[in-house]
């Protein structure tokens, strides 16, 4: 068994050269890689802190609210946080966990390969 250096693919002991690069391949199997790039984790980290903010305020307006917290920070959140802030932060909540599910889905499947 030989591999590319480059784009990892496995051949056959007789191929020398990477049919897709043409890079010199080196005996033995590839070197197990990392099963996650640092670049495939941009989006369900950016969904998970996006939903994790929207979670917090949407859990402070209604902490608020209902008299969960007191004192001046509940006036604040409530007088600065209007009822349509309310909804956005419910949507973002919704969205980042789609995006989250879709993603742990597709790792799932591609994992099958
Ligand atoms: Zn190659």
């Amino acid at each position: 068994m030989s591999y590319c250096p480059k784009c990892h693919h496995e051949y056959a002991e007789t191929v020398e050269i990477c049919v897709d690069c043409g890079t010199r391949l080196r005996q033995g199997h590839r070197p197990v890689q990392l099963d996650l790039d640092l670049e495939d984790l941009f989006v369900p980290l950016g969904a998970l802190l996006c939903g994790l903010i929207a979670l917090a305020m949407l859990w402070l307006r209604v902490a608020a609210q209902f008299g969960w917290i007191k004192g001046p920070f509940a006036t604040l959140v409530e007088t600065a946080q209007p009822p349509c802030m309310t909804v956005f932060y419910a949507v973002a909540v919704i969205a980042c966990t789609i995006v989250l599910s879709a993603w742990v889905i597709r790792r799932l499947i591609l994992k099958q390969d």
